[in-house]
């Protein structure tokens, strides 16, 4: 079936067909899950239907949770006010329990200005950034809500609680739900309003560097000006970019490991050469269906090391995610309706600490120190937040390009040699991957593709270290490492997951 005959009463027929009833019995349907295929010439809509023959209501699927109101009720101490540290402060409304959210940045509203600034102004507010303040590095972020991990948990929850708080409620059914930068800052100002309304509290512009720790328990942490908050446990969400986190850690001797990670490049090609290639020649014809700007998912095995594609932003920019100066990180997002001209994607390959052997004097923070120094080299090589950047076809030829294509990277790139900037085991790889990749999707080792460096935080390198079982950390009881930054999460939804898994635990407690 295709989507613009996907109306009511074609559905209700086809739905008759497939389960031999009349027409007429068929009450109601319900649209339960939604994909589009485009592995065939002409890309297929397909849907999992609900049907309902006896006048069954629809199930009201964005049904709110249930928050209590917490005023006086035991208080729960979260750094981070990231998707793992919000989804769990909103659980522990649920169980009772009081959130204390402290931020080392600044609420939505204001944290856009300083964005803006990174931008256009190319000056880096470290408290204040693509990847901290009030919705973490999730806020100015694409929005995707697709996860690898099912079995990590409620998938279905954290697509509730986003649609509750004002996310279109086709997140709910589709195979790869996206919400798009341009609304994830109102979502997150109402779960703010949530969290607030129900007594929890927001501490902004208020950076967590200490805990206060007693007979190896956690009571509470403390901030940049000596001011304490205490509680009945801490959920520690900082997110992979907090690297003075790991360094407390790392100089305190608590448990920490080295973990693989990846980085890379992102590669941004017109959106246009990416609808053909997925869509194949016909798209855009008047009478086929409007489909939306194509994505793409790829994957290569270079040896022992696996390349992938990540964080694939259709009609998406590339943006400056970088934490401090004289740093250079890209990353991608999209607004809502996906209508940049460009189609980027990170594409990664995975490192192994145990590779890493000219930083093995940095014991387990080996990797951090690894992508600190290459997010430091290649900005060497250009301006202030000027990425470096080279045509796919010269990269792979290893020759810096002449001229470079008009990217989405509003800070600028400039032509440099990728092929030699990159550490060789990555370099290389990324060489063989994108050979297959053009044999997978043909047009992509396009001309008109480029290359950006460096893609280097795509997941955290450290792990902080927790019991399976009860996730405290393994050495202080009460600190609950939580989502991407402690390792245990990739992603906006199995972060918020990991957030709700660490509060339910909390819940137990009391
Ligand atoms: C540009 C961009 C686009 C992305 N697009 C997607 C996407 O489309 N889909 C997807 O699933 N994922 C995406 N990601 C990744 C996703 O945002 C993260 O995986 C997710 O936000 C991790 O959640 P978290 O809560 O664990 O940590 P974070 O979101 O990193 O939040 C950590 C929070 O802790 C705060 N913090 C750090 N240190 C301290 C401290 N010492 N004291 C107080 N507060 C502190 C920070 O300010 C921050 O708000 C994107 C990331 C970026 C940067």
């Amino acid at each position: 079936m295709s989507p613009a005959s996907a109306g009511d009463e074609q559905l209700k027929q086809a739905a008759a067909r497939a389960l031999q009833l009349p027409l007429a019995d068929i009450t109601a349907l319900q649209i339960v899950r939604r994909s589009l295929d485009v592995r065939h010439k002409n890309p297929q809509l397909q849907l999992k239907l609900k049907v309902y023959t006896e006048g069954t209501p629809l199930q009201d699927l964005t049904a709110p949770s249930k928050y209590r109101n917490v005023e006086g009720k035991p208080p729960v101490v979260i750094v981070g006010a990231g998707p793992a540290g919000l989804f769990a402060a909103l659980k522990l409304l649920e169980k009772g329990l009081r959130p204390l959210i402290l931020d080392r940045g600044k609420p939505v509203e204001e944290r856009k200005y300083d964005i803006a600034r990174l931008s256009r102004e190319r000056v880096v507010d470290v408290n204040s950034n693509w990847c901290f303040g009030e919705g973490g590095a999730g806020t100015y972020s694409d929005g995707k809500l697709y996860t690898r991990s099912n079995k990590r948990g409620n998938i279905s929850e954290v697509l509730q609680q986003f649609v509750h708080h004002g996310a279109h409620p086709d997140i709910l059914i589709d195979a790869h739900p996206h919400i798009g930068t341009d609304k994830l800052p109102r979502i997150l100002a109402r779960i703010r309003e949530t969290i607030t309304g129900c007594g929890g509290a927001y501490y902004f512009n208020t950076c967590v560097n200490d805990f206060i720790v007693k007979n190896q328990t956690v009571l509470g942490v403390e901030d940049m000006q000596g001011k304490r908050y205490e509680g009945i446990a801490v959920i520690l969400a900082t997110g992979h970019s907090a690297r003075d986190v790991y360094e407390l850690f790392y100089r305190r001797r608590w448990a920490l490991e080295a973990k693989p990670f990846a980085l890379g490049v992102r590669a941004e090609h017109p959106q246009a050469l990416i609808n053909e290639i997925q869509y194949g020649a016909r798209h855009g014809q008047s009478n086929e269906m409007a489909l939306p700007p194509a994505a793409y998912s790829l994957t290569a095995q270079v040896g022992t090391r696996g390349v992938f594609s990540f964080c694939m932003c259709p009609g998406g920019i590339m943006v400056p995610a970088v934490t401090a100066s004289g740093e250079t990180v890209v990353n991608g997002m999209s607004n809502s309706r996906r209508s940049s001209p460009y189609a980027n994607a990170g594409i990664v390959a995975q490192v192994d600490p145990a590779e890493l052997s000219d930083y093995q004097e940095h014991g387990v923070l080996a990797g951090l120190r690894f992508q600190q120094d290459l997010e430091r080299n290649v900005q060497a090589q250009g301006m202030s937040l000027t990425a470096p950047a080279q045509r796919l076809v010269d990269f792979m030829a290893g020759k810096t390009s002449a001229t470079l294509p008009e990217t989405s990277y509003i800070p600028g790139v400039a032509p440099a040699p990728l092929h030699e900037l990159l550490p060789a085991v990555v370099g290389r790889s990324l060489q063989a991957a994108f050979a297959q990749f053009g044999k997978k999707m043909p047009g992509y080792l396009s001309k008109e593709a480029v290359l950006v460096a460096v893609e280097s935080r795509t997941s955290s390198p450290v792990r902080i270290v927790r019991d399976p079982h009860t996730l405290q950390h393994v050495q202080l009881a009460r600190l609950y490492p939580c989502g991407e930054g402690a390792g245990y999460a990739g992603g906006i939804t199995s972060s918020a997951i990991d957030g709700i898994r660490c509060a339910e635990k909390i819940a137990l407690l009391s």
